[in-house]
């Protein structure tokens, strides 16, 4: 009977020590006067999700960077809940629930209110691996992750200690496991467990490192930071979509230059985006490439930080648009008509970036509607203004103009001209049309060019040109 028990504890002994070395031990209980989160600031869609687990006689909790957000007294952008319910389980108790993934199951509550719906996720705790069995990549990279364990090892998963508290909004207290209180004050950004263990695990971590820092304002703590410049080429071997998720969530955090600027530190730009290449290593040597794309981010960064929506094509456009450019010009050099050598150039433009990564096809057509509609914007009379005005992404290709003219890279009456245009009413619009006749050098009506012979402009438009 004693041999027995002392087996089973000798059996269990591994087990202790595994949940040990991951620090799955109890969490560190954060009252309301502590940690100062703001009841106003947490969606009343992620309290009812957690009241209604809760009711039903499970765990539930905000969970994640929703935490970090509210700790930072910032309104989060989208709330996670995690529960010891199962997926199914979740599902039973709200009428929009749908499962979603196969790798990880999670369930989106659906919430329709006044503006947009609203989509609460909500996953079930999720247990460590070791390193042990089918899991795991040859390089360490997680490939299968399904199997559900306590909220401690649901804990120990997540990537830094800040993005691992839970708030339960019943009784407003946080529960913090690795230190991400402590670390919130000291402003350090914190990997859980071995840094570079778990950089193998999911290089993509790496980049989440930048864009926090970025973010938050944080520093990463120098462990953290350490591995980085060894590991930084395992983003080779991430599938090129979840890249691309996490370039745009870069992007769009509202801090775009500053985490561009912080891939260039931590030396991961290199084939994510070709630009970025060109501009963070060439430095001085594309100046005006680097205005553009510094004037572009900073437009993005200003709509994100007010609310307002941002487009991911026009964002990529923007982004792309001096390796367009550059193409552009060498096409007409080469004695290419000005159209034929703008739309070789976007293919070439767009086939060099998805050798690094893909960009998604939606954002694609996106890109090119607003690249192609650009030379168009140097047609000023007849009835091309008019049916430029009616095309469906017009607003977009407007706004990228008048990015160009801010840069100086075109003529800023032409913008003027435009924002004129628009507002102008059908007498003003004539009048405006006339202005452009009476300009030298500029572009002919319909009615002139079927006169000519040869077609007048082999040269890019002043843009290109210059
Ligand atoms: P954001 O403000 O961008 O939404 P977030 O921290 O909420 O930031 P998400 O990608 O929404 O980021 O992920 C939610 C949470 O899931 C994170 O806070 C973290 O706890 C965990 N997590 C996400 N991605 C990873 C990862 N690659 N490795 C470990 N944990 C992760
Ligand atoms: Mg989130």
């Amino acid at each position: 009977m004693i041999t027995k028990f002392i087996k089973r504890i000798l059996r269990r002994d591994p087990m202790v020590k595994h949940t040990q070395a991951n620090n799955t031990g109890a969490p560190k209980r954060i009252p309301k006067k502590s940690h100062r989160i703001d009841p106003h600031l947490l969606s009343k869609n992620a309290v009812k999700v957690t009241h209604t687990l809760q009711q039903a006689g499970y765990e539930a909790f905000i969970v994640g960077g929703a935490v970090r957000d509210l700790a930072l007294g910032i309104s989060p952008k989208d709330f996670d809940v995690a529960t010891n319910a199962t997926p199914d389980q979740v599902q039973r108790l709200f009428r929009k629930a749908r499962l979603i993934g196969r790798r990880f199951q999670i369930v989106h509550v659906t919430f329709f209110g006044k503006g947009h719906p609203e989509i609460i996720e909500v996953s079930t705790f999720r247990a460590l691996l070791d390193n042990a069995g089918d899991h795991v990549a040859e390089s360490g990279r997680i490939l299968r992750d399904n199997v559900w364990g306590s909220q401690g090892e649901d804990a120990a998963r997540r990537d830094f200690t800040i993005n691992a508290m839970y708030y339960d909004p019943s009784s407003e207290t946080v529960l913090d496991y690795h230190g991400g209180m402590a670390d919130m004050q000291k402003k350090t950004l914190r990997m859980i467990g071995d840094p570079a263990k778990r950089y193998r695990e999911d290089p993509v971590r790496m980049l989440r490192a930048v864009r926090f820092a970025a973010k938050t304002g944080f520093e990463l703590d120098a462990a953290t930071r350490a591995p980085i410049a060894k590991l930084g080429t395992l983003l080779n071997d991430v599938p090129s979509a979840r890249l691309f998720d996490e370039i745009l969530k870069l992007l769009m955090s509202g801090y775009s230059w500053k985490a561009i600027q912080g891939l260039k530190d931590a030396g991961l730009h290199h084939g994510l985006l070709p630009l970025l290449d060109h501009i963070l290593d060439k430095g001085e040597d594309s100046k005006g490439a680097n205005n553009f794309v510094k004037l572009a981010l900073a437009n993005t960064d200003d709509r994100i930080q007010s609310g307002k929506s941002v487009s991911a094509g026009f964002l990529f456009a923007t982004l792309l648009w001096p390796d367009l450019l550059k193409n552009w010009k060498a096409n007409s050099a080469k004695g290419m008509a000005n159209i034929p050598a703008l739309h070789d150039a976007m293919d070439d433009t767009i086939a060099t970036q998805s050798s690094g990564m893909t960009i998604q096809r939606r954002f694609e057509s996106d890109m090119r509607e607003i690249w192609s509609m650009q030379p168009r914007f140097e047609r000023r009379v007849g009835r091309y203004p008019f049916r430029l005005i009616e095309s469906p992404r017009f607003r977009a290709g407007y706004d990228f103009m008048l990015l160009r003219c801010a840069t100086g890279e075109l003529n800023s009456a032409i913008g003027q001209w435009w924002t004129d245009f628009i507002a102008a009413d059908p007498t003003g619009q004539e009048e405006l049309m006339a202005s452009v006749k009476n300009e030298s050098g500029n572009n002919t009506s319909p009615a002139k060019r079927r006169r000519r012979r040869k077609p007048k402009s082999a040269a890019p438009p002043e843009s290109a040109a210059s």
